[in-house]
């Protein structure tokens, strides 16, 4: 019996792959950059499933476009807002991602990057990659305790709830600001404003897990900086599109925020050119989810996803408009 037809966007960790290569007869892209939608609306002719990434814009357009034979798309990611969900269902695809999966392992990175930016981490290890490390004056390089200080998270879902739990062994004080108010056991302590302004107002520390929607776009701008603490910083692994580079970039060099961690870009793999001279960011790219175990089980969540809509069965983590 012929294998179903998938269409690999990118190439994921070798157990993955060896699912794949048993199970499907597979179409990677190996142009070594994403597909143009062109390109993959191309590739996905005659296939049953496509394997996207969030670099794969799948808007309206490409739902109108999408060749018949294709029954079920799973993203590489939790998050969707690269992927028109309306259309998808208007199209009558079925889109599924992976959420859970990797919350321990974007919860470590944020609080990595929390880290790395209260400790000055980048000066540090340039000094020592540069050979400047002489005789180093106490004064040099201090950063900032976390330590009783507060800790403010926009959007307590499962990577908020999961770097609130890090976060409290650092004895950080949780507060926080979803739409919903959530129950007292999973809250666990923390405080709730139900207007995300006020959590500014007392975030020592700043970390977004909201997804980027229209309403959270652009949320950190100018004005909203001038609410945070004189010296706060700020994390960001959700997506870059929460942040206004500029804005951000210019209260960095005025010290008005100390230092930010950040994991995710507006427009990446591109970064804002004004990032790269500060000396008070820490810097990663877009590896929230990048370990092998995670990788991996991302992986296997979606192809277990593509198998069952394939095989007409229920599908774990489908996700709908
Ligand atoms: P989640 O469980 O859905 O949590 C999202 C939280 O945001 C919820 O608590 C939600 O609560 C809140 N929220 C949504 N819209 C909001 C709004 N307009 N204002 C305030 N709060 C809002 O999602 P997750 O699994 O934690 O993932 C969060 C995001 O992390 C993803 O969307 C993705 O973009 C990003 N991510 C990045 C990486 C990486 O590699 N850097 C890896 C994984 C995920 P309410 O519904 O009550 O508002």
């Amino acid at each position: 019996m012929s294998k179903p037809i998938l269409v690999a966007t990118r190439h994921f960790p070798p157990a993955v792959e060896g699912r794949i290569a048993r199970d499907f007869d597979v179409i990677f892209n190996d142009l070594g950059r994403p597909f143009t939608q062109a390109e993959l609306l191309a590739a996905a002719q005659g296939a049953d499933a496509l394997f996207v990434s969030p670099a794969d814009k799948l808007d309206a357009y490409f739902f109108e476009s999408l060749p018949e034979s294709v029954k079920v798309i799973a993203s590489f990611s939790v998050g969707y807002d690269h992927i028109d969900l309306g259309a998808a269902a208007k199209r009558g695809v079925p889109v599924a991602n992976t959420p859970n999966v990797l919350t321990n392992a974007t919860a470590d990175l944020a609080m990595l990057l929390l880290l790395g930016a209260s400790r000055r981490a980048s000066e540090g290890q340039d000094r020592v990659r540069s050979g400047r490390w002489r005789s180093e004056k106490l004064k040099e390089l201090l950063g900032r305790d976390l330590g009783g200080k507060t800790l403010g998270i926009l959007g307590l879902g499962r990577i908020g709830q999961a770097l609130a739990r890090r976060a409290r062994a650092f004895d950080l004080k949780i507060h926080y600001s979803n739409r919903q108010q959530l129950p007292p056991e999973i809250e666990d302590g923390a405080v709730f404003h139900s207007n995300a302004d006020e959590l500014l107002g007392v975030s020592d520390f700043l970390s977004l897990h909201v997804p980027s929607t229209p309403e959270t776009r652009y949320f950190l701008c100018r004005r909203r900086i001038e609410l945070l603490p004189a010296g706060a910083i700020v994390v960001n692994t959700a997506r870059g599109n929460l942040i206004k580079d500029r804005d951000l970039i210019d209260a960095l060099k005025t010290g008005r925020i100390a230092a930010a961690g950040l994991d995710v870009f507006d427009g990446e793999p591109s970064v804002n050119p004004g990032y790269l001279d500060l000396p008070n960011v820490f810097l990663l790219p877009h590896m929230g989810s990048a370990t092998i175990e995670t990788r991996t089980a991302m992986g296997m969540l979606a192809l277990d996803n593509i198998d069952a809509v394939l095989s007409k069965a229920p599908a774990p983590t489908l996700l709908h408009v």
